[in-house]
């Protein structure tokens, strides 16, 4: 299986949009894996994780073959994970071609914001090139494509049922866990027993240490501890850093420096990890 970043900044992207600070002017100036994206990624480029703003972005600058992915599993409703208004340019007249069903996986709050954008539809195939499945924690489903998907809960926004999500094919499974805290107990316990050989943690926070709402690197160190203690991530899982708020200040090169000495890989637009 390969992850593959699209884009790895937190809801404001970085430089943010509206932002003076001076890690968003010091990123500009430097530009490259200093210019991050907001945050999305693709299994094995049929699994598409988020659907948010930059999508169409993703698909200009990084290849991202969006008229074949058929599955899109959204995580939660904020806006940089779920931007569902742009999915109705899946329907005629607005895009042409056999394009068949993209099916979108979401908790009830996505469906809310699914439906809400699905209202204004005036393309004449929209619901036979684009359905919605309500998905819940716990409960296993297969996609189209035949990998085995399971929602899990994240610890974030509480007045949503916000959900990270465990990927399976072939003996492998990835861990995506964007956008959460430390995870609640319940996750725990579903996890325990299972093999995990990639984690993709959340690094909203880069250096602090919170880790209730989003994750930082010292978070991130302390779950993959639990992680290992209880055995569900062995001397071979790789473990990513994504997710990162231009409030955490450190250019990547320098987050990057911090994440090797932890064994964590420090994720970039465009960098991808095979398992
Ligand atoms: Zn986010
Ligand atoms: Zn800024
Ligand atoms: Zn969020």
């Amino acid at each position: 299986m390969r992850i593959r970043y699209l884009g790895t900044a937190a809801a404001e992207g970085w430089p943010a949009l509206f932002c003076q600070c001076e890690a968003c002017r010091k990123a500009a100036s430097l530009g490259g894996k200093n210019i991050r994206t907001r945050a999305q990624a693709v299994i094995d480029e049929k699994i598409l994780m988020d659907f948010g703003p930059d999508t169409y972005l993703h698909m200009l600058q990084q290849g991202l073959d969006l008229p074949s992915i058929q599955t899109v599993l959204i995580t939660h409703s904020h806006q940089d994970h779920c931007y569902p208004h742009e999915l109705l340019l899946r329907g005629e007249p607005y895009a042409h071609g056999d394009l068949g069903v993209l099916t979108v996986y979401g908790c009830a709050e996505v469906k809310a914001k699914y439906d809400e954008a699905a209202g204004q539809n005036d393309s004449s195939n929209f619901e036979q090139v684009v359905r919605f499945e309500e998905v819940h924690e716990f409960m296993p489903f297969e996609t189209a494509e035949g990998y085995l998907v399971t929602p899990l809960l994240a610890r974030h926004n509480p007045q949503e049922k916000c959900l990270i999500y465990l990927v399976e094919k072939d003996g492998k499974t990835i861990f995506y866990g964007h956008d959460s805290g430390i995870y609640p107990e319940e996750t725990w316990e579903y996890l325990t027993g299972k093999k995990i050989d990639l984690v993709s943690f959340d690094c909203t926070n880069v250096l602090h240490p919170d880790g209730n709402y989003h994750m930082g690197i010292p978070a991130a160190l302390q779950a993959r501890e639990r992680f290992i203690s209880i055995g569900i991530c062995s001397e071979q899982t790789q473990y990513v850093i994504s997710h990162f708020s231009h409030n955490g200040i450190l250019m990547h090169d320098e987050i990057k420096a911090v994440g090797d000495r932890e064994n964590l890989l420090t994720a970039w637009d465009g960098f991808y990890v095979d398992i």
